[in-house]
């Protein structure tokens, strides 16, 4: 017995009427960043159907380097897999969700941070760069650090979202735009 038997019954309905899709390039030309918030899936606010955009989530949906790296290496793929199929210089574009509401704007607090490194180990500054207090602000700074990496291709763009977990809407904060440097 396990706390996934309903959710295999879920499965089983899924997989009656499931059609595969083959490797390719994401259909909406996107890649998202988001939270592990189980209040804030993007399948679902954003209605992303099978093979339409892959989807990175951590703690707060920020841009550490584990998810710089993730991105480098999915448009290194892209590129070689898919490179002669592309029409244009644009691999995809990646989409930066924060959401109001973020458990991790608790960490913004020192007093609650400290406590938080010492109950778990992990290192205070790690804390505080996973912290999500003004999602507005944070993405912005997000999306900025993925377009300043020198690992990110040039012919991937950027831009900045807002999600509200108190209506289900996301704004648009940051339109999408490539890295600019020599050979964007
Ligand atoms: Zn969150």
């Amino acid at each position: 017995m396990t706390r996934m038997t309903p959710l295999l019954k879920r499965n089983e309905r899924f997989a009656s009427d499931y059609t595969p899709v083959a490797l390719g390039l994401p259909t909406a030309q996107l890649l998202i960043v988001t939270c592990l918030d189980h209040r804030v899936d993007p399948a679902l606010f954003l209605g992303l159907r099978l093979g339409e955009a892959p989807v990175i989530r951590n703690a707060g949906g920020r841009v550490t380097p584990a998810v710089i790296d993730d991105i480098a290496y999915i448009a290194f793929l892209a590129e070689q897999l898919f490179g002669a199929e592309l029409a244009t210089d644009a691999l995809f574009e990646v989409a930066v969700v924060h959401h109001t509401q973020c458990g991790t704007g608790f960490l913004a607090d020192p007093g609650f941070r400290h406590q938080a490194a010492e109950a778990t180990g992990l290192p205070e500054a790690a804390l505080a760069a996973s912290a999500v207090a003004d999602p507005h602000a944070t993405v912005r700074a997000d999306v900025e650090r993925l377009l300043s990496s020198p690992l990110i291709s040039p012919k991937v763009s950027v831009s900045g979202h807002v999600y509200d977990v108190a209506t289900g809407r996301v704004a648009a904060v940051l339109d999408a735009r490539n890295p600019d440097r020599p050979g964007a």
